[in-house]
């Protein structure tokens, strides 16, 4: 029987993965609190802007 399977849920949270979700954090969270604040003209122009940067079809 193997008791040491090392599956990536098995190792916990190591130092790396406090670090991964600490940068995670500090970049997402200025995000959410700008749009949070942001006007909707500025986020509609935002969305307008992502929307032709993809090349989807807009006017
Ligand atoms: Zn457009």
């Amino acid at each position: 029987m193997n008791t040491h399977a090392a599956t990536p849920a098995a190792q916990g949270t190591t130092p790396a993965r406090w670090l991964a979700a600490s940068a995670a954090l500090l970049v997402a969270l200025p995000l959410l609190w700008g749009a949070g604040f942001a006007s909707a003209d500025a986020l509609h122009d935002t969305a307008h802007d992502v929307r032709h940067a993809m090349g989807l079809p807009c006017h």
